[in-house]
């Protein structure tokens, strides 16, 4: 059942990720999410259950796992 990438065409594999999503001022870290990743070009595909659950999380009151502090660099004061 592996697809092919629709980037490189490689051949796709199964594995758990650790998925990053921002928006404003919010991060949100998920990791083992199952997806299939290409290892030619890291290009990375998710079920459309696993894109529900993602959503359900960001938006659920449900506590998180664990928190982790994240830093901010802000280029333009560079
Ligand atoms: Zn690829």
């Amino acid at each position: 059942m592996s697809r092919e990438c629709p980037v490189c065409h490689h051949t796709m594999e199964a594995g758990q990720i650790r998925h990053v999503q921002a928006w404003h001022d919010r991060v949100v870290v998920f990791e083992n999410v199952p997806a299939e990743v290409c290892a030619h070009c890291g290009e990375v595909l998710f079920t459309g259950a696993v894109v529900d659950k993602l959503n359900s999380l960001l938006w659920s009151t449900t506590p998180a796992t664990r928190t982790i502090e994240a830093p901010v660099y802000d280029l333009s004061a560079a």
